[in-house]
Protein backbone atom coordinates (compact mmCIF):
# COMPACT_ATOMS: atom_id res chain seq x y z
CA UNK A 1 0.00 0.00 0.00
CA UNK A 2 2.95 2.32 0.22
CA UNK A 3 2.23 3.83 -3.17
CA UNK A 4 -0.47 5.30 -1.96
CA UNK A 5 0.95 7.24 0.19
CA UNK A 6 3.90 8.16 -1.80
CA UNK A 7 4.23 11.84 -3.75
CA UNK A 8 4.19 11.92 -7.83
CA UNK A 9 2.96 8.64 -10.13
CA UNK A 10 4.08 5.62 -8.89
CA UNK A 11 4.82 4.48 -12.60
CA UNK A 12 7.03 7.35 -13.18
CA UNK A 13 10.09 4.94 -13.17
CA UNK A 14 8.30 2.27 -15.54
CA UNK A 15 9.78 2.89 -18.99
CA UNK A 16 13.32 3.11 -16.69
CA UNK A 17 13.62 -0.45 -16.69
CA UNK A 18 11.90 -1.42 -20.21
CA UNK A 19 15.24 -0.08 -22.10
CA UNK A 20 17.02 -3.58 -21.22
CA UNK A 21 14.72 -5.75 -22.85
CA UNK A 22 16.29 -5.13 -26.15
CA UNK A 23 19.76 -5.86 -25.45
CA UNK A 24 18.62 -8.79 -22.68
CA UNK A 25 19.02 -12.16 -24.61
CA UNK A 26 21.76 -10.88 -27.07
CA UNK A 27 25.33 -11.56 -26.47
CA UNK A 28 26.52 -7.88 -26.97
CA UNK A 29 30.22 -9.14 -27.94
CA UNK A 30 28.21 -11.04 -31.18
CA UNK A 31 26.71 -7.06 -31.89
CA UNK A 32 28.25 -4.86 -34.23
CA UNK A 33 29.28 -1.18 -32.72
CA UNK A 34 26.44 0.25 -34.28
CA UNK A 35 24.02 -2.12 -32.89
CA UNK A 36 25.54 -1.28 -29.36
CA UNK A 37 25.36 2.42 -30.31
CA UNK A 38 21.45 1.82 -30.84
CA UNK A 39 20.78 -0.26 -27.38
CA UNK A 40 22.32 2.59 -25.64
CA UNK A 41 20.33 5.07 -27.06
CA UNK A 42 16.98 2.91 -26.36
CA UNK A 43 16.65 4.47 -23.43
CA UNK A 44 16.77 8.19 -24.19
CA UNK A 45 14.35 7.63 -27.44
CA UNK A 46 11.87 5.38 -24.75
CA UNK A 47 11.71 8.80 -22.84
CA UNK A 48 10.90 11.07 -25.78
CA UNK A 49 8.15 11.92 -27.97
CA UNK A 50 10.09 13.27 -31.03
CA UNK A 51 6.63 14.43 -32.46
CA UNK A 52 6.70 17.02 -29.70
CA UNK A 53 9.99 17.74 -28.28
CA UNK A 54 12.93 19.75 -30.45
CA UNK A 55 15.63 17.41 -28.96
CA UNK A 56 17.36 14.80 -31.68
CA UNK A 57 16.01 11.66 -32.26
CA UNK A 58 19.92 10.69 -33.35
CA UNK A 59 18.82 8.12 -35.95
CA UNK A 60 22.10 9.13 -37.95
CA UNK A 61 24.70 8.72 -34.87
CA UNK A 62 26.98 6.65 -36.71
CA UNK A 63 27.42 9.09 -39.48
CA UNK A 64 28.08 11.99 -37.10
CA UNK A 65 30.51 9.77 -35.24
CA UNK A 66 32.82 8.67 -38.30
CA UNK A 67 33.02 12.33 -38.94
CA UNK A 68 36.00 12.90 -36.32
CA UNK A 69 38.64 11.36 -35.07
CA UNK A 70 40.58 14.09 -33.30
CA UNK A 71 39.35 14.71 -29.76
CA UNK A 72 36.41 13.30 -28.06
CA UNK A 73 33.92 16.37 -27.30
CA UNK A 74 32.16 17.58 -24.19
CA UNK A 75 29.10 19.72 -23.31
CA UNK A 76 28.08 21.51 -20.72
CA UNK A 77 24.31 22.27 -20.50
CA UNK A 78 22.33 24.43 -17.96
CA UNK A 79 18.67 22.79 -18.08
CA UNK A 80 15.76 24.87 -16.31
CA UNK A 81 13.75 22.03 -15.70
CA UNK A 82 11.45 21.00 -13.01
CA UNK A 83 14.81 22.52 -11.06
CA UNK A 84 18.00 24.44 -12.38
CA UNK A 85 20.62 21.74 -12.83
CA UNK A 86 23.59 21.05 -14.87
CA UNK A 87 24.06 18.51 -17.65
CA UNK A 88 27.15 17.00 -18.33
CA UNK A 89 27.90 14.58 -21.77
CA UNK A 90 31.39 13.14 -22.16
CA UNK A 91 31.47 11.68 -25.92
CA UNK A 92 32.37 8.50 -26.00
CA UNK A 93 31.72 4.88 -28.42
CA UNK A 94 29.76 6.98 -30.42
CA UNK A 95 27.48 8.53 -27.70
CA UNK A 96 27.15 11.12 -24.60
CA UNK A 97 27.57 9.78 -21.33
CA UNK A 98 25.60 12.31 -19.58
CA UNK A 99 25.25 12.98 -15.92
CA UNK A 100 22.70 15.73 -14.13
CA UNK A 101 24.58 17.80 -11.94
CA UNK A 102 22.80 19.49 -9.82
CA UNK A 103 25.49 22.66 -8.50
CA UNK A 104 27.34 22.42 -11.59
CA UNK A 105 30.93 21.09 -11.95
CA UNK A 106 33.26 22.09 -8.85
CA UNK A 107 35.25 25.22 -8.57
CA UNK A 108 37.79 24.62 -6.14
CA UNK A 109 40.52 21.58 -5.93
CA UNK A 110 39.15 18.14 -4.02
CA UNK A 111 35.67 19.81 -3.73
CA UNK A 112 33.35 17.11 -4.73
CA UNK A 113 30.12 17.07 -6.01
CA UNK A 114 27.08 14.62 -6.60
CA UNK A 115 26.46 13.82 -9.68
CA UNK A 116 23.83 11.90 -11.40
CA UNK A 117 23.90 9.30 -14.47
CA UNK A 118 21.67 9.82 -16.73
CA UNK A 119 20.89 7.98 -20.04
CA UNK A 120 22.51 8.24 -22.82
CA UNK A 121 22.89 11.00 -25.47
CA UNK A 122 23.13 10.81 -29.03
CA UNK A 123 26.05 12.81 -30.02
CA UNK A 124 23.48 15.80 -31.79
CA UNK A 125 23.04 16.54 -28.70
CA UNK A 126 26.14 18.75 -28.46
CA UNK A 127 24.75 21.54 -29.87
CA UNK A 128 21.25 21.10 -28.27
CA UNK A 129 19.60 24.44 -27.51
CA UNK A 130 15.73 24.95 -26.89
CA UNK A 131 12.60 24.31 -24.92
CA UNK A 132 11.61 21.38 -24.32
CA UNK A 133 7.91 21.88 -24.47
CA UNK A 134 5.68 20.92 -21.53
CA UNK A 135 4.58 17.89 -19.92
CA UNK A 136 7.71 16.48 -21.93
CA UNK A 137 10.73 14.23 -20.48
CA UNK A 138 12.29 17.13 -19.09
CA UNK A 139 10.35 20.24 -20.05
CA UNK A 140 12.20 23.58 -20.09
CA UNK A 141 15.08 25.68 -21.28
CA UNK A 142 18.42 24.22 -21.99
CA UNK A 143 21.21 26.39 -22.85
CA UNK A 144 25.00 25.56 -23.62
CA UNK A 145 26.97 26.75 -20.91
CA UNK A 146 30.19 25.21 -21.83
CA UNK A 147 31.33 22.93 -25.04
CA UNK A 148 35.04 21.95 -26.26
CA UNK A 149 37.09 18.77 -26.46
CA UNK A 150 38.43 16.66 -23.68
CA UNK A 151 41.13 13.69 -22.61
CA UNK A 152 40.79 10.95 -20.56
CA UNK A 153 43.22 9.33 -18.82
CA UNK A 154 41.42 6.20 -17.57
CA UNK A 155 37.74 5.72 -18.64
CA UNK A 156 36.16 3.04 -17.07
CA UNK A 157 32.63 2.17 -16.23
CA UNK A 158 33.22 3.48 -12.89
CA UNK A 159 35.45 5.85 -13.24
CA UNK A 160 36.68 8.52 -15.60
CA UNK A 161 39.88 10.32 -14.95
CA UNK A 162 39.38 13.53 -17.70
CA UNK A 163 40.87 17.12 -18.75
CA UNK A 164 38.40 19.31 -19.84
CA UNK A 165 39.51 22.06 -22.78
CA UNK A 166 36.29 24.32 -22.60
CA UNK A 167 35.78 27.92 -23.81
CA UNK A 168 36.02 28.76 -19.69
CA UNK A 169 35.70 25.50 -18.34
CA UNK A 170 38.99 24.12 -17.80
CA UNK A 171 40.92 21.44 -15.92
CA UNK A 172 41.05 18.14 -15.01
CA UNK A 173 38.48 15.97 -13.19
CA UNK A 174 37.61 12.58 -11.74
CA UNK A 175 34.20 11.17 -11.90
CA UNK A 176 33.01 8.08 -10.22
CA UNK A 177 30.31 5.74 -9.35
CA UNK A 178 29.06 5.56 -5.56
CA UNK A 179 26.09 3.50 -5.82
CA UNK A 180 23.51 2.72 -8.60
CA UNK A 181 22.93 6.05 -11.25
CA UNK A 182 25.14 7.99 -8.00
CA UNK A 183 28.48 9.57 -9.06
CA UNK A 184 30.67 12.05 -7.49
CA UNK A 185 32.77 14.80 -9.38
CA UNK A 186 36.02 16.03 -8.10
CA UNK A 187 38.07 18.81 -9.06
CA UNK A 188 41.59 17.51 -9.39
CA UNK A 189 43.86 21.00 -10.57
CA UNK A 190 42.73 24.36 -10.04
CA UNK A 191 39.76 26.75 -11.64
CA UNK A 192 40.82 29.62 -13.32
CA UNK A 193 37.76 31.32 -14.18
CA UNK A 194 37.23 33.03 -10.68
CA UNK A 195 33.92 34.80 -9.78
CA UNK A 196 34.90 38.54 -11.07
CA UNK A 197 36.43 40.60 -7.15
CA UNK A 198 35.46 43.87 -8.94
CA UNK A 199 32.62 45.25 -10.10
CA UNK A 200 32.11 48.04 -13.21
CA UNK A 201 28.73 48.46 -14.24
CA UNK A 202 27.59 48.79 -17.78
CA UNK A 203 26.32 52.89 -18.28
CA UNK A 204 23.46 53.61 -19.99
CA UNK A 205 23.36 57.03 -22.05
CA UNK A 206 21.09 59.97 -21.83
CA UNK A 207 18.95 59.95 -25.00
CA UNK A 208 16.77 62.26 -26.46
CA UNK A 209 13.68 60.42 -26.01
CA UNK A 210 13.79 58.66 -29.58
CA UNK A 211 12.75 55.20 -29.43
CA UNK A 212 14.81 52.59 -31.11
CA UNK A 213 12.03 50.99 -34.01
CA UNK A 214 14.05 48.16 -34.52
CA UNK A 215 12.87 44.77 -33.19
CA UNK A 216 17.00 44.38 -32.30
CA UNK A 217 16.49 46.32 -29.33
CA UNK A 218 14.26 45.73 -25.93
CA UNK A 219 13.24 47.96 -23.13
CA UNK A 220 13.72 47.84 -19.57
CA UNK A 221 11.88 50.25 -17.13
CA UNK A 222 14.69 52.26 -15.29
CA UNK A 223 14.74 51.89 -11.79
CA UNK A 224 15.06 55.11 -9.75
CA UNK A 225 17.40 53.40 -6.75
CA UNK A 226 20.70 52.37 -5.96
CA UNK A 227 22.75 50.68 -8.45
CA UNK A 228 24.42 47.18 -6.89
CA UNK A 229 26.48 43.58 -7.39
CA UNK A 230 24.87 40.80 -5.30
CA UNK A 231 27.91 38.60 -5.25
CA UNK A 232 26.45 34.96 -3.89
CA UNK A 233 29.82 32.90 -3.37
CA UNK A 234 28.51 29.85 -1.73
CA UNK A 235 27.14 30.39 1.30
CA UNK A 236 28.84 34.22 1.42
CA UNK A 237 26.33 37.23 0.55
CA UNK A 238 27.53 40.50 -0.19
CA UNK A 239 26.34 43.57 -2.11
CA UNK A 240 28.63 46.33 -2.82
CA UNK A 241 27.51 50.10 -4.18
CA UNK A 242 28.76 51.33 -7.79
CA UNK A 243 31.76 53.13 -5.90
CA UNK A 244 32.98 49.69 -4.54
CA UNK A 245 31.50 50.20 -1.12
CA UNK A 246 30.17 46.89 0.44
CA UNK A 247 26.59 47.78 1.73
CA UNK A 248 25.71 44.26 2.81
CA UNK A 249 24.98 44.86 6.15
CA UNK A 250 22.55 48.25 5.35
CA UNK A 251 20.32 45.40 3.35
CA UNK A 252 19.64 42.46 5.47
CA UNK A 253 16.19 41.10 3.82
CA UNK A 254 18.12 41.40 0.67
CA UNK A 255 20.75 39.32 2.28
CA UNK A 256 18.30 36.69 3.03
CA UNK A 257 16.48 36.30 0.36
CA UNK A 258 19.64 36.19 -2.11
CA UNK A 259 20.52 33.18 0.19
CA UNK A 260 17.50 31.16 -2.19
CA UNK A 261 19.28 31.85 -5.48
CA UNK A 262 19.95 28.73 -7.38
CA UNK A 263 23.22 29.31 -8.37
CA UNK A 264 26.48 28.24 -5.83
CA UNK A 265 28.47 31.36 -7.70
CA UNK A 266 26.73 34.67 -9.40
CA UNK A 267 27.69 37.96 -9.43
CA UNK A 268 24.02 39.97 -10.32
CA UNK A 269 23.63 43.85 -11.30
CA UNK A 270 20.81 45.33 -10.55
CA UNK A 271 19.22 48.32 -8.49
CA UNK A 272 17.98 48.50 -4.94
CA UNK A 273 15.15 50.58 -4.61
CA UNK A 274 12.03 50.48 -2.17
CA UNK A 275 8.30 51.06 -3.70
CA UNK A 276 5.75 52.41 -2.58
CA UNK A 277 2.14 50.84 -2.77
CA UNK A 278 1.97 51.74 -6.51
CA UNK A 279 5.18 49.80 -7.14
CA UNK A 280 6.67 53.12 -7.78
CA UNK A 281 10.12 53.98 -6.29
CA UNK A 282 10.57 56.30 -3.69
CA UNK A 283 14.60 57.71 -4.13
CA UNK A 284 14.36 59.08 -0.58
CA UNK A 285 13.73 55.88 1.15
CA UNK A 286 16.09 53.74 -0.68
CA UNK A 287 18.50 57.04 0.05
CA UNK A 288 17.53 56.92 3.76
CA UNK A 289 17.84 53.53 4.04
CA UNK A 290 21.48 53.33 3.15
CA UNK A 291 22.01 55.71 5.65
CA UNK A 292 19.96 54.25 8.46
CA UNK A 293 21.91 53.40 11.64
CA UNK A 294 19.73 51.30 13.39
CA UNK A 295 18.74 48.46 10.49
CA UNK A 296 16.99 46.31 12.36
CA UNK A 297 12.95 46.60 12.76
CA UNK A 298 12.76 47.95 9.08
CA UNK A 299 8.93 48.88 8.81
CA UNK A 300 7.38 46.78 5.96
CA UNK A 301 6.61 50.45 3.74
CA UNK A 302 10.53 50.82 3.93
CA UNK A 303 11.55 47.41 3.16
CA UNK A 304 14.05 46.85 -0.10
CA UNK A 305 13.14 45.33 -3.12
CA UNK A 306 15.92 44.36 -5.28
CA UNK A 307 15.28 44.28 -9.30
CA UNK A 308 18.06 42.32 -11.46
CA UNK A 309 18.93 42.82 -15.21
CA UNK A 310 22.04 41.80 -15.79
CA UNK A 311 24.29 38.77 -14.45
CA UNK A 312 28.27 38.91 -14.99
CA UNK A 313 29.25 35.58 -13.93
CA UNK A 314 28.07 32.34 -12.84
CA UNK A 315 29.04 29.20 -11.97
CA UNK A 316 32.49 28.84 -13.67
CA UNK A 317 31.76 31.13 -16.43
CA UNK A 318 32.23 34.62 -16.56
CA UNK A 319 28.95 36.05 -18.76
CA UNK A 320 30.14 39.51 -20.01
CA UNK A 321 31.07 38.58 -23.91
CA UNK A 322 27.66 36.74 -24.30
CA UNK A 323 24.42 38.11 -25.67
CA UNK A 324 22.83 40.46 -22.76
CA UNK A 325 19.44 38.03 -23.67
CA UNK A 326 20.81 35.15 -22.60
CA UNK A 327 22.43 36.93 -19.67
CA UNK A 328 18.90 37.93 -18.68
CA UNK A 329 17.34 34.55 -19.27
CA UNK A 330 20.18 33.06 -16.99
CA UNK A 331 19.51 35.89 -14.19
CA UNK A 332 15.73 34.77 -14.30
CA UNK A 333 16.57 31.20 -13.87
CA UNK A 334 18.74 31.70 -10.99
CA UNK A 335 16.13 33.96 -8.80
CA UNK A 336 13.86 32.80 -6.29
CA UNK A 337 10.63 33.33 -6.26
CA UNK A 338 9.85 35.96 -4.02
CA UNK A 339 8.80 39.61 -3.35
CA UNK A 340 11.96 40.73 -2.34
CA UNK A 341 14.57 39.75 -5.43
CA UNK A 342 12.40 40.12 -8.71
CA UNK A 343 13.62 39.84 -11.98
CA UNK A 344 13.71 43.52 -14.48
CA UNK A 345 10.97 42.21 -17.06
CA UNK A 346 12.00 43.00 -20.79
CA UNK A 347 9.64 44.56 -23.20
CA UNK A 348 9.20 44.37 -27.08
CA UNK A 349 7.65 47.60 -27.11
CA UNK A 350 9.46 50.63 -26.47
CA UNK A 351 6.77 53.10 -27.55
CA UNK A 352 4.25 51.41 -25.47
CA UNK A 353 6.57 51.18 -22.60
CA UNK A 354 7.69 54.72 -23.06
CA UNK A 355 3.88 55.68 -22.77
CA UNK A 356 3.48 53.79 -19.42
CA UNK A 357 6.48 54.91 -17.62
CA UNK A 358 5.64 58.67 -18.57
CA UNK A 359 1.55 57.76 -16.81
CA UNK A 360 3.32 56.30 -14.06
CA UNK A 361 5.75 58.92 -13.32
CA UNK A 362 8.50 56.49 -13.36
CA UNK A 363 12.12 57.55 -14.20
CA UNK A 364 12.72 55.88 -17.62
CA UNK A 365 13.46 53.27 -20.07
CA UNK A 366 16.48 51.82 -20.62
CA UNK A 367 16.94 50.55 -24.44
CA UNK A 368 19.44 47.31 -25.18
CA UNK A 369 20.34 45.94 -28.08
CA UNK A 370 19.71 42.42 -28.13
CA UNK A 371 23.02 40.86 -29.39
CA UNK A 372 24.81 42.96 -27.17
CA UNK A 373 27.87 42.07 -24.50
CA UNK A 374 28.44 43.77 -20.69
CA UNK A 375 31.06 46.49 -20.96
CA UNK A 376 32.37 48.00 -18.04
CA UNK A 377 31.54 51.77 -18.13
CA UNK A 378 30.65 51.97 -21.46
CA UNK A 379 27.66 53.76 -22.00
CA UNK A 380 26.47 53.63 -26.08
CA UNK A 381 24.97 50.17 -26.81
CA UNK A 382 24.97 50.37 -30.07
MN1 LIG B 1 19.00 17.77 -17.60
Amino acid sequence: MEYLTTKGNAWEAFYDFSTDLPGAHIDQATLTKAQVKKIKLEEYRQKRDFSKTTEPAGITLSAAASKEKSSPKFTIQLHDASRLHFDLRLEHEGVLQSWAVPKGLPTTVDEKRLAIRTEDHPLQYLTFEGTIPEKQYGAGEMWIFDTGTYQATKHTEKSIHFQLKGSQINGDFHIFQTKDDQWLIERISPNKVELPASFDPMLADLSDGKIPQSSDYFFEIKWDGIRINLVKNHDAITITSRGGRDISNQFPEVIAAAKEIKAEQVSLDGELVVLDDQGKPVFAKIISRLHKKKVSGTSKSNQCTAYFFDLLYLDGLIAKDMPVERRRAWVKAVLPVGEILRFSEAFEDGNTLWEAVKAHGLEGVICKRKASKYVANRSKVG
